[in-house]
């Protein structure tokens, strides 16, 4: 895996918005993510912000980031909180609350998209607090991701492509298939020396086309666990994995066969939360703090994975499923796509 650490992990913005001042930024750019990296850096970073939502509107919500270029948002404490200071923070990419997911999609998404046609393993991630647009922005770029495979496939007669799919959601500890309702909400995940992470029984399907394959991502979309919080009416209340595998094989005229098998991750995580701003309790509030919990350890797996020695073993907690978010999509993974999404209100 050839992957180097984003610099100030994406929660850190939350909790630290005062942590990095622009003066500093161009004197060590390595602190935050983005910047002057090396050219074998394989971890994308960007933050989208979205729009404020009516209710946010009518209630005159501060607008707590701001972004000032192409890779730098601020974040300016609303007039109640003046012992905190402003600060700003670099990416690869950030876009505005008027940006469109085209734009999102096209300006580093795509390039690691489309390297799972080349065979090489990819992972698009969606990271933010709850209602902040994840699952919005998740969807809009697997339909653009979807067409562009497509496209290629049909600008590419010479080779012969097979797509299968799988869907399962991570809720309250528990491995789920989207695909397959009859087979319980606690599949095991085992470890292959092969594969490396695998889970057991989730159903693979092969897609025929482009259209079918769009009807099995929606089949995942609508079994997915939604529940309404104070944030967000149909919140995901799961960490959900779609992963594309994609193989192509062409004949040589010598007769040997030139084949690529990749597979292509899109995860939607569920929301990092506090509960004061959700107002949960019940269930909810059960879901939030196992959300909570897996996210924290996702965090620390992907540094473990991003620093230091990357090809070695890194050790995951067996107890938790939610874990294994990492460990089923690192496998292999040579290109990752890391967005960060935020409201632009202030999360506190
Ligand atoms: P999350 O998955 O992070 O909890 P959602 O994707 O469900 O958040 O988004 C919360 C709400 O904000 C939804 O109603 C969604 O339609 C809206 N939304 C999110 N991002 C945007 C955007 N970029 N432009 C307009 N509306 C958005
Ligand atoms: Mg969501």
């Amino acid at each position: 895996m050839t992957v180097k650490a984003p610099g100030t992990p994406a929660t850190k913005i939350d909790k630290t918005p005062v942590g990095t001042p622009t003066t500093k930024i161009d004197k060590t750019p390595v602190a935050t993510p983005g910047g002057n990296r090396p050219r074998e850096e394989k971890i994308m970073v960007t933050v989208r912000l979205r729009p404020l939502n009516k209710k946010e509107q009518s209630s005159k919500d501060h607008v707590a980031w701001e972004c000032i270029d192409d890779h730098t948002i601020v974040y300016k404490p609303s007039l109640r909180e003046r012992a905190a200071q402003q600060g700003s923070f670099t990416f690869d990419k950030v876009f505005g609350p008027d940006s469109l997911t085209e734009s999102v999609y096209e300006d580093g998404v795509k390039n690691v998209a489309l390297s799972a046609l080349m065979g090489i393993n990819a992972t698009i991630f969606a990271y933010g607090q709850t209602s902040s647009g994840k699952t919005y922005t998740m969807r809009g770029i697997t339909e653009k991701a979807v067409n562009d495979i497509f496209t290629h496939i049909m600008n590419t007669p010479e080779r012969d492509f097979r797509i299968k799919i799988s869907g399962l959601e991570i809720y309250n500890e528990n491995v789920r298939d989207l695909l397959n309702s009859e087979s319980g909400r606690n599949l095991k995940l085992l470890d292959d020396p092969e594969k490396g992470t695998v889970v057991e029984k989730l159903v693979e399907e092969a897609a025929n086309d482009d259209q079918h394959l769009r009807h099995l991502i929606n089949i995942c979309d609508s079994q997915r666990q939604v529940g309404e919080t104070a944030l967000n009416d149909t919140s995901s209340r799961s960490h959900q994995i779609i992963r594309l595998t994609i193989e192509s094989t062409l004949r040589e005229n010598s007769g040997t066969v030139r084949s690529y098998v990749a597979s292509l991750n899109f995860v939607d995580l569920a929301g990092s939360e506090r509960a004061s701003q959700t107002n949960a309790d019940g269930a909810r509030l059960r879901e939030g703090c196992h959300i909570n919990l897996s996210l924290m350890t996702l965090t620390t797996v992907i540094r473990k994975l991003s620093v230091g020695k990357r090809s070695g073993h890194v050790p995951v907690p067996r107890l938790e499923a939610h874990t294994h978010i990492a460990a089923f999509t690192r496998r292999k993974c040579t290109d990752c796509h890391h967005m960060h999404i935020e409201s632009s209100i202030k999360s506190c």
